[in-house]
């Protein structure tokens, strides 16, 4: 049976791809993973692998710009069936399958494999998996593109370009710009990083799509090892691998008062609907500087409290005490080596008590001590065994 190539979806962006090269002529002969064409975005140029072996008959010629998931060229099983697509005058064979160079003809390959969570670990492994040609199936519980898509680092880097630019028109009239007014509009700020996310995880569906693997919104759960039941429906699937990617969640710790409402983590802050006039962050790791520096951009007053000697406690101490300095500089507190030991609710704001004895009425507490995996869902009935390498 034929198979169909089409323009792949090379990026979450890419909406066109011009074909610089076809490496093998019309009617030439082709082996499944023999690179077959060149293709070029506004971003990369990158070299698409043969889906299928047979002889080439090309739809689109070299130099075109050619939208993503249209048809570019089809691979005949045999001179007969060549003959009679060419005869069509570049008509595939409607009953071929489509499949694009990233994509294998994923349902019919040999090995199945079910993907249990759709973050940066999981969605990746899937696609890989599919263009090796397994039968892939990941499911996802919640939005596809995982903590970083959606909780982590896309939200975040939309929100310190807001800031950033906020910050950098305040001081414009440095540079001899003036800007008038300068405002923040925190909703729109919320609104416009939203958006940023929406757009990256749309594209992100798009390119699973197109990859022919199946996908299924629902909670996994491996009820055994080669079985995954999703919880919703009660569907279970079976697969020769299961690959966990289930991710983490922000850790709590045990601090009195640390249940109370309005104490938030990473999630909540990425959803807040008015920007607090103070914040106090437990936690200087890279999740908690990130946020002490868009909230101070934001004008927000910031203290971070840490334990340990520094601040960013993974990072070389250069590193540290040069960021240390830098963000002190920009108005940000930082406590080290000291630790949160009481936090009491004080009508709408929360008494904070840390180090000796120090106390600070403060409007929003963000805790940023860390995340851990979950283990309970998925893998509650198998007797794994853990084993921590990094
Ligand atoms: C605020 C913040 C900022 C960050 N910034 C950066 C950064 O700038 N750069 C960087 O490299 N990293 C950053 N990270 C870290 C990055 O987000 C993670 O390293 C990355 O998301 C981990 O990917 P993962 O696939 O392992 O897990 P996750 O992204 O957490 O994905 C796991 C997925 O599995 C799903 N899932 C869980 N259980 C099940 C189940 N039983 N069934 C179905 N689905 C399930 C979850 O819903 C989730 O979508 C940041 C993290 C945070 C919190």
């Amino acid at each position: 049976m034929a198979t169909n190539i089409t323009m792949p979806k090379l990026g979450l962006t890419m909406e066109t791809g011009k074909i610089v090269e076809w490496k093998t002529s019309e009617g030439g002969e082709v082996k499944q993973g023999d690179i077959l064409l060149i293709v070029e975005t506004e971003k990369i140029t990158y070299e698409v692998e043969a889906p299928g072996s047979g002889l080439l008959h090309i739809v689109v010629p070299q130099d075109a710009e050619v939208p993503v998931a249209e048809l570019i060229g089809v691979i005949a099983a045999d001179k007969a069936e060549f003959d009679k697509i060419a005869a069509a005058g570049g008509t595939p064979a409607a009953n071929a399958p489509t499949a694009s160079s990233q994509e294998s003809a994923a349902p019919s390959g040999d090995i199945s494999i079910i993907v249990i969570g759709g973050g940066p670990g999981g969605y990746p492994a899937a696609i890989r998996a599919s263009q090796l040609g397994a039968k892939v199936t990941i499911i996802e519980k919640d939005q596809f593109g995982g903590t970083c898509l959606n909780r982590g680092c896309i939200p975040t880097k939309a929100l310190l370009q807001s800031a950033g630019v906020y910050r950098g028109a305040k001081g414009a009239e440095m540079f001899g710009v003036k800007a008038g007014d300068v405002k923040l509009d925190f909703p729109a700020v919320m609104k416009r990083k939203n958006t940023v996310v929406k757009q990256l995880v749309g594209g992100l569906g798009g390119i699973l799509k197109s990859h022919g693997m199946k996908i299924i919104n629902g909670t996994g759960q491996i009820v055994s090892p080669n079985t995954v039941k999703v919880m919703e429906s009660g569907e279970e699937i079976k697969a020769d691998k299961i690959i966990i990617a289930t991710g983490s969640v922000p850790s709590r710790v045990p601090i009195d008062g640390v249940d109370l409402e309005g104490v938030i983590t990473s999630d909540e802050a990425l959803c807040l609907e008015k920007l607090p006039e103070s914040i106090l962050i437990i936690g200087g790791g890279v999740i908690g500087m990130e946020f002490a520096q868009i909230m101070n951009q934001m004008d927000v007053e910031v203290t971070v409290v840490e334990m340990l000697p520094q601040i960013l406690p993974a990072e070389d101490a250069e590193i540290a005490t040069a960021f240390t300095g830098m963000v002190k500089k920009e108005g940000i507190e930082i406590c080290t080596s000291t630790s949160v030991s009481r936090i009491e609710s004080k009508g709408k704001k929360k008494l904070v008590t840390f180090g000796d004895k120090k106390r600070r009425l403060i409007l929003c507490l963000l805790l940023s001590v860390g995340r851990h995996i979950q283990r309970d869902l998925t893998l509650a009935r198998l007797a794994l065994k853990w084993r921590r390498v990094l």
